[in-house]
């Protein structure tokens, strides 16, 4: 099967956590993919007619889309790889303003001559081309890339993963009785108890499961990386009212003090909100 990697704006995290999966990967490398085309394995400048193209980052410049556009017409299965490919994820956070600003206030580039041409957005590949699999995370976890790659390669539907995090957490959720919510680091975490119910904003009932759980397994809340899971995938469904009366349930916290505390405290990372990502479009295909 010839497979290109391709690479848009991002951090290049989502490939090294392909690179990552070790023994697995090279069992995939050396038996069923031929790298054709990708900066990081091969010096090949042209876009080459693939079978699989495994496309990380989002677009933010006009180089981007006019890639992922030729990617896509030269390539018959497309996979979005991590949540700036798939929803945006922290590099659509500069969406917050605008993209004037973006560079006069926060980068202090006054002469923005020698940039590349820029979108006015950072978007996420889907509102360019269709995408067939999308595999969100930040990056997504390795063994999740190669399962979803074999079977692919084996031409069987890739598992999806469509409940939340909290069902892969091992920790006991209570409804407890507290005053106030707390950021991760002000105080030491229960390592038994459900990390909202201690007061601290864990992202896991919003979040789709298929990563394991790692962060709240190692005492950190979840920061919502898989993106939405399909329950929350639908329009009419608001993310955050949903994950406000978690909250409230769990703690006896009202819902008013939740929803100020959540855009006020910094250890919430609202990554995958400010992407103009069509849910819509993406049901049935998020493993
Ligand atoms: S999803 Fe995360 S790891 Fe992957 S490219 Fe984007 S920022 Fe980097
Ligand atoms: S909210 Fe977080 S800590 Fe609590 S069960 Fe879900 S994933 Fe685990
Ligand atoms: S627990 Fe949450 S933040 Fe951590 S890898 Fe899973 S989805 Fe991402």
């Amino acid at each position: 099967m010839k497979v290109s990697i391709v690479s848009l704006t991002c951090c290049a995290g989502c490939v090294s956590s392909l690179l990552n999966a070790s023994d697995a990967l090279f069992e995939v490398l050396f038996g069923d993919f031929e790298i054709v085309y990708s900066p990081t394995f091969v010096d090949l400048k042209e876009v080459p007619e693939v079978d699989l193209a495994i496309v990380e980052g989002g677009v933010r410049t006009e180089a981007d889309e006019k890639l992922i556009r030729e990617v896509r017409a030269k390539s018959k299965i497309l996979v979005a790889l991590g949540i700036c490919a798939t929803h945006g994820g922290v590099t659509s956070l500069g969406n917050v303003t605008s993209l004037k600003k973006l560079l006069e206030k926060e980068y202090f580039l006054l002469d923005t001559s020698k940039l590349p041409e820029l979108e006015d957005l950072m978007y996420p590949i889907c509102n360019f081309v269709d995408i067939d699999y999308y595999i969100p995370g930040c990056p997504p976890m390795p063994f999740l890339i190669v399962h979803t790659l074999k079977s692919i390669v084996s031409g069987k539907p890739p598992v999806r993963h469509q409940s939340v995090v909290c069902t892969e957490c091992h920790r006991k959720i209570i409804a407890a009785k507290l005053d106030r919510l707390y950021g991760i680091y002000e105080k030491e975490a229960d390592p038994v108890l459900c990390l909202v119910s201690q007061g601290f904003i864990c992202l896991g009932s919003m979040t789709r499961e298929g990563c394991g759980a790692p962060c709240p397994r190692a005492g950190f809340t979840c920061f919502g990386c898989r993106g939405p899971p399909d329950s929350l995938m639908y329009r009419s469904r608001d993310m955050y009212a949903f994950l406000i009366k978690v909250i409230s349930r769990r703690t006896s916290i009202p819902e008013e003090t939740i929803r100020g505390e959540l855009y006020r405290n910094p250890f919430i990372f609202h990554t995958f909100i400010f992407s103009k990502f069509e849910r819509s479009k993406a049901r049935e295909r998020v493993i």
